[in-house]
């Protein structure tokens, strides 16, 4: 299959072109000098604005240009708006007269970064995975300004851009050519965002080996050796991390044309949306993958799939479907697009971080001069690409892989064919050809797996010649193959196809398998909404924890429980209310007195806390079921209730959101769980508010080896952890109490090691009131 060109596709009314056009007036509410801000400080240049705060001024400071640079890059090829356009070629003039003043070729927003880079280039790289050289992810954040100007030149024709980029890689070429590739693998250690794609893009764009060169170094084998084995050692990574190697492993793979690369990432591709993905298209818990069997933690917290790895995770699955048609990877596509994609922008404007599947959370949004997280970055992206699957070409021929309502035009064919309703909103696909070639052609129409029956087709109101009209298959060599109605004829201007849909009511499990189950009307998830009260922080500040949803957990234990012995059993009790609006009852469903179940699309859900998942009993076995509810969340609600504040060791957000500073320490992984130790200290900035903690609890891994290890707050030792020796992941943990009379604000706790030896390896920090 080819892809068309981003500006052949042009979005017509409905929720897509509205998302669209949000995130567009959304990318241009941004200062462009304000977002230069980092760039200029960094290249000595005197400040003509302040840099935005929030994420980009602390730390990751100047990560946000890039993906604007990709965000008005793709609108101005997908829209007929000059804005994006202007609002390029100003970043790009920006970026540039930073990187002049520099004279080195690099340029970045990265505090220090000039520094920074001599350090890591003369070997101080740490093992941790999101501190490099004394820096927060780094590559992360340079990869953006790589993508950007890259992106600028590939969808805005920015000639500048492309030189700016090319100076800037080879500025890295030089630095890279002193470097061992022990160190330089090393340095893969820290979360390096898309570097292997970019670099492997820009061989593409250039035809230039040496590009591909420095893309190789950025593969990665600690994660590319198990892929290629097919083995799944997924459990507890930090999962866009890895999603952004992959995406690298594909691009490298087509541009160098190495089967073996390629095959890695289907595979990666293949475990992530068959065992890691929830029925809306998202994965992760906390940032973090789940075990494979072992999905409860998703239940618990407030840290729902992140919008970042589903937007790593389209551009995978736009690869993969381009190499080869597969009815697998487009269910994927379309399923994250139209409901967590679709889902992740408010119609006031705004973009979502987490997508909470605890049953009656809710989720926050971002506003615009405020929050500058990475799903924001990624956020000013993902709506400019709704068009580029809709269509796809062989030859003259065209296939509709999407519905959604859109314009194609082929001028070289002279072709325009219009789309009308956008599934499943409207019951009916309708084609209208506005301009038509001037020899046959053939239009194919996908016929989606959530399609039931037999396609209906009409050709300006009558069946096509030779009816039914003719199924074809794509792919399916070692996928899933994928239909579609083949329509041959000369076509003649205003000729009209219809194709009435038929959207089947389906249900799945968690990926764990347990009982747990969410429904799909077509490609759209169905959720419930849940009530409004308590929605603490829905438009986000500037805070450091402003992206969490931090408004109190709904128990578990009075949630409707689904009366139904297996999933297609329990889609039987979903019935559409109305023909002419997308509600459905819940039947077979056990609530509360009074209480009827109502599933919308997902993707309509805003201002509200939801239910994706309900929980799933037979029907005999109901007491049980609320039991366990009960049982699973009193733990839950209990610590929710008593918890100040609380940091997950190891974990990148979290640490950084509580100003992790450390030395000698590093984090690693254990049978899935996440830890954090030293030789030498670590610490992190807690708060108290109100001054009500009463206590802290530490939670740490048995280990008989370790050393002895002192835990101090504000200055003062509060006492010794001592280790013990136990089976292999066992979690252990202690209660300190604290003075009561301390004053309420932020609570330092650190770390140290009290013998030579490591440290325990700890699991998680918390204040308890
Ligand atoms: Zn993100």
């Amino acid at each position: 299959m080819q892809s068309l060109p981003r500006s052949a596709v042009r979005l017509l009314p409905g929720p897509f072109l509205d998302a669209q056009a949000t995130a567009l007036d959304y990318l241009l509410s941004l200062d462009a000098d304000r977002l230069l801000a980092p760039l200029r400080r960094e290249a000595g240049l005197p400040p003509v604005a302040e840099s935005y705060g929030n994420w980009e001024s602390s730390g990751l400071d100047g990560h946000t240009i890039g993906h604007a640079l990709s965000g008005a890059a793709l609108m101005s090829t997908v829209t007929d708006d000059p804005r994006p356009m202007a609002m390029v070629d100003r970043l790009v003039q920006g970026v540039v007269e930073c990187q002049d003043a520099l004279g080195t070729g690099y340029v970045g927003g990265i505090p220090d970064g000039v520094r920074l880079w001599q350090r890591v280039a003369a070997g101080q790289v740490k093992r941790d995975s999101f501190e490099l050289g004394g820096a927060w992810v780094p590559w992360y954040n340079l990869h953006k300004l790589f993508a950007g100007l890259l992106d600028a030149y590939r969808h805005a024709g920015s000639e500048l851009a492309l030189t700016a980029v090319r100076r800037l890689a080879d500025w890295w070429d030089q630095v890279a050519a002193g470097m061992d590739d022990d160190t330089h693998e090393a340095m893969l250690r820290t979360e390096f965002g898309g570097m292997c794609e970019v670099l492997a893009d820009l061989a593409d764009v250039t035809g230039m080996d040496r590009y591909a060169a420095l893309a190789r170094r950025f593969l990665d084998q600690s994660l590319l050796r198990p892929l290629r084995e097919h083995r799944d050692v997924l459990d507890g990574m930090h999962a866009n991390t890895q999603i952004a190697k992959v995406v690298g492993y594909q691009r490298l793979g087509e541009v160098a044309r190495d089967p073996g690369l390629r095959d890695a990432a289907r595979f990666f591709w293949q475990t992530m949306t068959r065992h890691r993905t929830f029925s809306f298209g998202g994965n992760s818990v906390r940032e973090h993958l789940h075990p494979r069997d072992d999905f409860s933690s998703a239940l618990e917290s407030p840290e729902g799939p992140e919008t970042c790895n589903t937007y790593n995770m389209l551009k995978l699955s736009r690869t993969l479907f381009l190499e080869r048609p597969d009815a697998e990877v487009l269910d994927h596509y379309e399923r994250a697009t139209v409901n967590h994609i679709l889902s992740s922008v408010h119609p006031k404007g705004g973009l979502v971080y987490f997508t909470p599947v605890r049953p009656g959370h809710y989720r926050v949004v971002s506003t615009p001069q405020n929050c500058f997280w990475c799903c924001v970055g990624t956020g000013l992206e993902n709506h400019a690409k709704y068009g580029e699957l809709v269509y796809t070409t062989e030859g003259d021929d065209v296939f509709v892989n999407l519905f959604i309502a859109s314009r194609l035009s082929r001028p070289e064919q002279n072709l325009v064919l219009e789309q009308a309703g956008t599934a499943p909103y409207d019951d009916e696909v309708r084609l209208v050809v506005r301009g038509a070639p001037a020899t046959p052609m053939a239009i194919h129409i996908r016929v989606p797996g959530w399609h039931e029956g037999t396609p209906h087709v009409h050709i300006n109101g009558a069946p096509p010649e030779g009816d039914p009209a003719p199924l074809t298959t794509h792919g399916g060599a070692d996928g899933q193959p994928l239909t579609y109605v083949r329509l041959e004829r000369q076509w003649r201007e205003g000729d009209t196809v219809t194709m009435r849909l038929r959207p089947r009511i389906s249900a799945e499990l968690l990926p764990d398998g347990s009982p747990w189950v969410s429904f799909r009307y077509g490609p759209s998830v169905l959720a419930a909404e849940g009530d409004r009260a308590d929605l603490v922080g829905l438009f986000a500040d500037d805070s450091r924890m402003g992206h969490v949803a931090s408004g109190p957990l709904r128990p578990l234990e009075h949630l409707p429980v689904v009366l139904a012995r297996s999933t297609s059993d329990a889609a039987v009790g979903v019935r559409r209310l109305a023909p002419d609006r997308l509600a459905f009852a819940l039947d077979h469903v056990d609530a509360q007195a009074g209480e009827s179940i109502t599933l919308v699309p997902f993707a309509g859900i805003h201002d509200s806390r939801y239910h994706l998942y309900f929980p799933l009993a037979e029907p005999e076995r109901l007491q049980e079921r609320r039991a366990e509810l009960r049982a699973a969340d009193e733990a839950t609600l209990t610590l929710h209730d008593r918890t100040v504040d609380a940091v997950a060791a190891g974990e990148q957000q979290p640490e950084t959101d509580h100003s992790f500073e450390g030395q000698d320490t590093w984090s690693g992984l254990t049978d899935g769980l996440r830890w954090r130790a030293a030789t030498g200290w670590w610490s992190y900035r807690l708060t108290d508010p109100d001054g009500t903690a009463t206590g802290l609890q530490v939670i740490h891994l048995s280990d008989g080896g370790a050393s002895p290890t002192r835990v101090l707050v504000d200055g003062h030792a509060l006492g010794t952890l001592t280790p013990s020796a136990g089976p292999e992941g066992q979690e252990l943990s202690q209660v300190f109490p604290l003075d009561a009379d301390r004053p309420a604000g932020p609570v330092e706790v650190r770390f140290e090691a009290v013998g030579p030896a490591t440290t325990i390896r700890l699991r998680e920090v918390r204040l308890m009131r």
